[in-house]
């Protein structure tokens, strides 16, 4: 099953915000497998589509803090929302990366906006609790901290929807397996001390958010906060090829540490910037091919549909024209399965 949610294209230009983030990886990745001929007409079985509601106040309260939900909600977010698309500088100024215009779009409406499109991994958890396998066209921000958004996440939609559906007592074990370029952070410095959340994360050993070499000074001491998942596994620069090797033996770690108890839940962040014909500049130290891609998924969902471990899928990081090809693939090659 995949999730494509309407209404919530809201490019940022509209409200003065100058980051040429593309939306058309999803509709891109939906037109592909559309033409797929095993999938083409059996649309109806494997596309749900829906126009959630944005996260409310008390959800986004169960994995953000108070002062932060309260400046996202206020009638005037342009500053917080400058420090997460960062237009605004450390000493309070505006980048050019905002334009400040009469014709912009009120801030309000876009947080609005964005809200509701985070809303959609919850939706998508909930079908893969019920159809075993679901993947969102949308959703992954798993920089965003406890205390506040960043790195153009607004808000971990991942633990929002993880937590509502624990208070809903739908689930309680989840592991969240995170194969973007860059290091899940944000879901893991939430998640410290949570006994029933594990997280993996395969990434770039080094680069953004990870920029130091050691985050030890030299005396030893930590040089800013360091959250480590439960299982990181930091892909050296020009090791490619053993990628999909490191990802089994950290699935095997996952497994032991969860001691025997299968989670109720996997939520797979299946960022497209490890493809080496990714564009950002900060996912270049990992390179892999398009079929590395795909297979990297694809070893992910065939181990957890083996262990009947309901899966559901966000897209994350994925930058330039070509990335749409890694997410079609791999849906291409499962989607299938699960037809009636
Ligand atoms: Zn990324």
């Amino acid at each position: 099953m995949i999730l494509s949610i309407e209404n919530s294209n809201a490019p940022l230009q509209d409200y003065g915000i100058q980051i040429p983030l593309l939306a058309d990886r999803y509709t891109r990745t939906l037109e592909s497998v559309s033409q797929h001929p095993e999938l083409a007409s059996h649309k109806k079985a494997w596309l749900l589509t829906a126009d959630p509601k944005p996260f409310s106040r008390e959800q986004l309260l169960r994995v953000h803090d108070e002062q932060y939900v309260d400046a996202l909600l206020s009638s005037d977010p342009v500053q917080v929302m400058g420090q997460v698309f960062e237009f605004i500088d450390a000493d309070g100024k505006f980048n050019d990366r905002y334009v400040a215009s009469p014709n912009n779009r009120p801030m309000q409406e876009l947080v609005e906006k964005r809200l509701a499109h985070a809303a959609g991994t919850l939706l998508a958890c909930e079908a893969a609790l019920q159809r075993s396998f679901c993947y969102f066209l949308g959703g992954g921000a798993h920089h965003a901290m406890r205390s506040g958004g960043r790195g153009f996440c607004l808000v971990n939609d991942l633990l929002i929807a993880v937590r509502e559906l624990q208070f809903r007592k739908k689930i309680g074990r989840v592991w969240i397996i995170d194969l973007d370029a860059h290091k899940g952070d944000g879901t893991a410095e939430i998640t410290q001390g949570d006994p029933n959340i594990l997280t993996l994360s395969i990434h770039m050993a080094k680069g953004w958010p990870l920029d130091e070499d050691s985050p030890l000074d030299a005396q030893g001491h930590l040089k800013r906060p360091w959250w480590p998942s439960s299982v990181d596994i930091p892909v050296p620069e020009g090791a490619e090829s053993a990628y999909l090797e490191m990802l089994r033996q950290g699935l095997r770690q996952l497994e032991i540490l969860s001691c025997g108890h299968l989670p109720d839940l996997a939520l797979v962040v299946d960022g497209s910037d490890p493809y080496e014909k990714d564009v950002l500049k900060s996912a270049q130290p990992l390179q892999l091919s398009l079929e590395q891609c795909i297979e990297r998924t694809k070893i992910v969902h065939d181990w957890l549909r083996l262990k009947k471990v309901p899966q559901a899928y966000v897209m994350a990081g994925g930058y330039g024209p070509e990335n749409w090809r890694v997410h079609a693939g791999f849906l291409k090659s499962v989607l299938p399965e699960y037809l009636p």
